[in-house]
């Protein structure tokens, strides 16, 4: 069938005084039903600009450039504001770092639940706390027909990223877009909430957008794998094959640094240099002063993703011929 989310050639511009910047460069995935992709790079590669210009929330001086976003084969990117606002929250949940940005500390998680869900279905309130208490069972809060008259300072960090996770799945969305979601969580409840996140994409069919920067959680968790480096899709494929045998060079150092989710998330770091600003992107392939395979061409031709036999990668080392040859021959 066709898949929940399509993302074609997008591109996301930031205009600044001193230019330009482009932050999202031609970036193309799509994610079907109970699937999860997990969106892996380093701070700065574009990963959460993606997230955003999927829910419509890439504000000025940011802008979409170019490109189409699809949720179920209809274009969301050019939609007014206004309705972009519906399909967030009821199409599209989110879950976030913080789990405090999305419960409001003046309301029990209750009275969050009960008003999202009568806002999506036409349950009453009863019903809808019915349903709230079933959710929250659901996201494994135990004693949840107490629990749901609690504030969410009341909750552990791990329990309240629970509660967000109930409060995403209170509309049935088709795409749920996780943001770093256990990033500021104690190592130990890590690992439970990504578990819970694939287990319950799988059981109601949501599509998952999983950006993380840490490896481990990409491996023990994604279907499929995106690895994004200075705006671009580097490489995505089946993270069997991704995490196992890496084809693109930044892939590989990636991979060669995966920390475990019960280990150290820093090893990242292990790849000499760092991401280059947006404002100085080398010509050619980003990633060439990286590079310990980089040659001529990787310094003046920007390599497009090319599968040859295996998933797509974007590197001149799988693709022998150079365009231009190609173009006179
Ligand atoms: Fe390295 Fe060249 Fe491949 Fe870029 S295109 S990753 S510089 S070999
Ligand atoms: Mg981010």
């Amino acid at each position: 069938g066709q898949p929940v989310l399509s993302v074609r050639d997008l591109r996301v511009e930031f205009v600044t005084r001193r230019g330009i910047l482009k932050a999202i460069d031609g970036v193309s995935f799509h994610i079907d039903r109970g699937e999860v992709l997990g969106v892996v790079g380093e701070s700065g590669a574009g990963k959460s600009v993606t997230g955003s210009a999927v829910i419509g929330l890439i504000d000025p001086p940011g802008r979409i450039a170019g490109g189409e976003i699809l949720l179920n084969g209809k274009r969301i990117d050019n939609l007014p504001p206004e309705e972009m606002r519906r399909i967030r929250g009821k199409r599209i949940g989110m879950i976030f770092q913080d789990p405090l940005t999305s419960l409001n500390p003046l309301y029990t998680v209750g009275e969050q639940l009960v008003e999202t869900i009568r806002t999506h279905t036409s349950l009453s309130a009863s019903g809808a706390r019915k349903r709230a208490i079933d959710l929250l069972a659901e996201v494994g809060i135990p004693a949840p027909e107490r629990r749901i008259d609690s504030y969410p300072h009341e909750f552990s960090g791990g329990m309240r990223q629970r509660v967000v996770i109930a409060l995403a799945l209170c509309a049935e969305p088709e795409l749920i877009i996780a943001d770093e979601p256990t990033t500021a969580l104690d190592v130990s409840v890590q690992a439970q909430i990504i578990f819970l996140l694939k287990k319950l994409g799988r059981e109601h069919g949501t599509a998952i957008m999983l950006v993380t920067h840490d490896m481990g959680v990409i491996a023990e968790t994604a279907d499929r794998v995106a690895v994004m480096y200075a705006g671009r899709v580097a490489e995505i494929g089946p993270v069997r094959e991704v995490v196992q045998q890496p084809l693109h060079p930044y892939a590989q150092g990636l991979m060669g640094a995966i920390p475990s989710l019960h280990g150290d998330a820093q090893r990242l770091a292990q790849i000499p240099g760092s991401m280059p600003r947006l404002s100085a992107i080398p010509p050619g392939c980003s990633f060439n002063p990286r590079c310990p395979f980089a040659f001529d061409r990787c310094r003046t031709e920007r390599p497009e993703a090319v599968s040859r036999g295996k998933h797509p990668v974007a590197c001149h080392l799988y693709d022998p011929v150079p365009a231009a040859a190609e173009a006179h021959a």
